[in-house]
């Protein structure tokens, strides 16, 4: 069975905490694929994870460009295939041997690329929440190793959230859950990609 480990998210700076928090537990070799419509906040989520691992410039989109490379403690890859059309674009761009051992590789859509993910990864998935500042947020670890690291992600998103919020909204956030709700537009990977 399925098993998510959901958050909620109700600001942009909850979301970079939550990336954030992945700083620690990540080694070179590492890759995270995010899910989630235009807006959802997968980029935001980056900006957090990036800052973590050192990163001092501003971490932007790369949606034209594809690839953005920060250099931090390891190299970052921060790739978002969403304006590649086809499978062989993902090919030609070189995605597979973008998977660098020395380096942390997060995905944007990753889940259009997912058979070329490698079996250990982690999933999020990122929703809209009932209030326009909400996000609910996914984590699926794929593999042992990442069980383990999501755990330790987890109580340190919790110290932190709570360290960054008001007396009156203190207490744990994660919960585990089935699995996310259909995403409103049906979860279509960009056109195309889906073969
Ligand atoms: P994506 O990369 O998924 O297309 P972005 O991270 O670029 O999305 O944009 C998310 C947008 O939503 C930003 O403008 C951000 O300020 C806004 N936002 C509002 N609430 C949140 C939240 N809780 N988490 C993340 N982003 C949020
Ligand atoms: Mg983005």
């Amino acid at each position: 069975m399925a098993r998510f480990l959901s958050v909620t998210s109700t600001s942009p700076e909850e979301t970079r905490i939550l990336g954030a928090s992945l700083g620690p537990v990540l080694l070179p070799g590492d890759v995270i694929s995010l899910s989630g419509d235009l807006g959802a906040g997968k980029t935001v989520l980056v900006q957090g994870l990036a800052a973590s691992l050192g990163v001092r410039g501003r971490v932007t989109s790369p949606s034209f460009t594809i690839v953005h490379e920060y250099k931090a403690r390891y190299p970052i890859l921060h790739i978002d295939v969403y304006r590649l059309n086809s499978f062989q674009e993902v090919i030609d761009l070189g995605f597979e041997e973008l998977l660098d051992p020395g380096a942390v590789m997060v995905v944007e859509w990753g889940e259009a690329v997912a058979p070329m993910l490698p079996s250990r990864h982690l999933e999020i998935d990122m929703r809209q929440g009932e209030s326009d500042d909400e996000r609910v947020l996914y984590f699926k670890p794929h593999g042992i190793e990442w069980a383990s690291k999501l755990e330790l992600m987890r109580s340190t998103a919790e110290t932190l959230l709570d360290a960054a919020s008001p007396d009156d909204s203190k207490g744990a956030r994660f919960a585990y859950a089935l699995a996310p709700s259909p995403r409103e537009h049906g979860g279509e990977p960009p056109d195309g990609l889906e073969d």
